[in-house]
């Protein structure tokens, strides 16, 4: 019944979503931490979205030299329900990753544009889809005077790209969450919309900082090219750690841990000079049964290796670290209300599973406080042209009220 009628309302918002994510695309909120301006510009945008809709909400700015305005934004906007003493959250987040290699999309980034059915630009599907899609779904109870089972709380962050110290982890520690409380995370999924994530990897990003010496390329004799030796280095561990560490849980997607050489620093302006420095970056994706430690001590020892065989100096530094939490129970309150909404509004009957990682999820999980992750997305998250189906921002917006009215 409910369904029918939550189904008719939030297809009557069909252009106002439309719209709303065209404009949050509109607005660059690349992560400081990738050189962006962040979320501030963002966050008055969504102040006076939230104003206009008349929604209650806090703003918690988190500090930041690097960002726009100095802050880092996060919203908090709370609806109250039937049960008074728990919440239901709703979790995204504002800021995005740079677009990468601007000749690889077919117009600006930043200007979105809808074509067969989608809207294309960076973050209208990490996360923007789900911000919009929570928005209105929460709108669609208040206008049809539903009062939810439990307060709602739609809460939209800043610095989920970068390891979320200024965002969910920021709020977490202004005690705003309550054990009690349910939480889902809309930021990861897949098109089907039946995958419903109660598990992440752990997370480890390394640099690896290789010195050598720098000199004119005609006499490399004279030096130490840093360069090859970190590419025989690099490429000995990529292979060295899917050696060791092949151990696979199929109830991850995908089932095995990741070893990913991504980001390497430029190095020299011209080429008629052998580099003395080079900068590299791994990032893992570990299953929790396998140790960070042993994924480091399997780096460490193998740098030390090469850096004795060559006589470079390898230095092995980790930028970013999460230890995979425990996972969410496949029985909880979350997992079960998330469900039985998928199959309702969907028809596709829930599977239930881990990724690699890492959403704001892992932060709940760490407390032990239960949270599932779930969208329906298509993946083009970080990639060049990356958009949104219209229909699945629709339909993600109907799960959610389904799961605030039931
Ligand atoms: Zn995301």
């Amino acid at each position: 019944m409910e369904a029918k009628r939550l189904k008719e309302k939030i297809e009557s918002y069909r252009d106002e979503m439309v719209k709303t994510l065209m404009e949050f695309v509109s607005i660059n909120s690349v992560n400081p931490a990738f050189g962006g301006p962040g979320e501030l510009k963002k966050a008055e945008w969504l102040e006076s979205k939230l104003k206009d809709m008349g929604f209650e909400f806090e703003r918690y700015d988190a500090e930041d030299e690097r960002a726009e305005g100095g802050v880092r934004p996060n919203l908090v906007v709370k609806a109250p329900g039937k049960d008074s003493s728990r919440t239901l959250w709703f979790v995204s987040h504002m800021d995005v990753v740079p677009e990468g290699d601007r000749t690889l999309w077919k117009k600006d980034p930043f200007e979105p544009y809808i074509e067969n059915g989608r809207i294309y630009g960076r973050g209208s599907e990490d996360n923007g889809g789900s911000l919009v899609a929570s928005l209105f779904a929460l709108k669609a109870l208040v206008d049809l005077g539903i009062e939810p089972q439990m307060n709602t709380g739609l809460v939209f962050v800043a610095d989920e790209e970068a390891g979320s110290e200024r965002g969910i982890r920021f709020l977490i520690n202004k005690n705003i969450f309550k054990e009690k409380d349910l939480f889902v995370v809309p930021d990861a999924g897949v098109p089907d919309g039946s995958f419903v994530e109660i598990a992440e990897k752990s997370i480890l990003w390394l640099r690896f900082t290789v010195s050598g010496k720098q000199v004119h390329a005609s006499t490399p004799n004279l030096g130490l090219n840093a360069s090859r030796v970190a590419m025989n280095f690099l490429s000995e561990l990529d292979r060295l750690l899917h050696e060791v560490f092949p151990m696979k849980d199929e109830s991850f997607s995908p089932p095995e841990s990741t070893f990913e050489p991504t980001k390497r620093l430029s190095n020299v302006d011209n080429v008629n000079t052998v580099p003395g420095s080079d900068i590299s970056f791994f990032d893992c994706r570990v299953l929790p049964q396998v140790k960070l430690d042993d994924v480091l001590e399997v780096a460490r020892s193998l740098a030390a290796i090469h850096s004795r065989k060559t006589g470079a100096e390898i230095k092995v530094d980790v930028v970013q670290r999460h230890d995979a939490p425990e996972p969410t129970p496949k029985d909880s309150e979350a997992v079960t209300r998330l469900s039985k909404a998928i199959e309702s509004c969907r028809g596709v009957k829930p599977v239930i599973g881990g990724i690699g990682g890492g959403t704001c999820a892992a932060h709940f999980r760490e407390k032990g406080w239960h949270a599932v992750v779930w969208s329906t997305i298509e993946g083009t998250a970080h990639q060049p042209n990356e958009n949104k189906r219209i229909e699945d921002l629709i339909a993600d917006a109907l799960v959610f009220a389904f799961m605030m009215a039931e």
